[in-house]
């Protein structure tokens, strides 16, 4: 049985998901799966399962923004253009018919992304996507390469500690 102290689990996730990330599909799956066996005997924590049908329907009337996000969490860059262009286009179909909206917000995987892959988004009519840089949008910032802030299952004390500096004043006004 694997077992690691709290500080200790931090660095082993973080080892195992830089692996994974570096896989293809197919090859990604069958370690996950493996490990999902190695590591049987805990259940997973229900808060973390995948939000249903409709639970993801009732989110569109509320104040969320719901965007594609690839249709098998791949490393975009690392994508022939065919297998590309399929990913972010497959994901955006999918997200229009559950949403019957059009979508033209995306999020790069792992937030790996090139010029390449910008282009491909751009091409399928996205018009914003979100990169992994954990900082506050700014006015000159490439809609297509913004950055943005993981959100966990905070208050809004939590969250509000968790904004970079030049953020919160406006911020905690606004929640306010
Ligand atoms: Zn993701």
């Amino acid at each position: 049985m694997l077992r690691a102290e709290s500080g200790d689990r931090k660095q082993v996730f973080i080892a195992i998901w830089s692996r994974l990330r570096e896989l293809d599909v197919g090859d990604r799956d069958t370690a996950i799966a493996y490990l999902a066996g190695v590591l049987a005997g805990q259940p997973p924590d229900p808060a973390l399962r995948p939000l249903t049908t409709d639970e993801v329907q009732r989110l569109k009337h509320g104040v969320f923004s719901i965007g594609a996000h690839t249709h098998s969490h791949p490393s975009l860059p690392r994508l022939g253009p065919t297998e590309l262009m399929r990913e972010i286009a497959d994901s955006k179909a999918i997200c229009e018919s559950l949403l019957n909206r059009q979508i033209t917000t995306f999020a790069y995987p792992f937030g790996d992304y090139d010029d390449r892959v910008r282009a491909a988004v751009a091409e399928t009519g996205l018009t914003v996507a979100c990169t992994t840089a954990h900082r506050s949008v700014q006015p000159d910032d490439d809609c297509l390469a913004l950055p943005r802030m993981g959100v966990s299952n905070w208050t809004s004390d939590q969250f509000i500690r968790a904004l970079p500096p030049a953020t919160i004043n406006k911020t905690a006004s606004q929640i306010a």
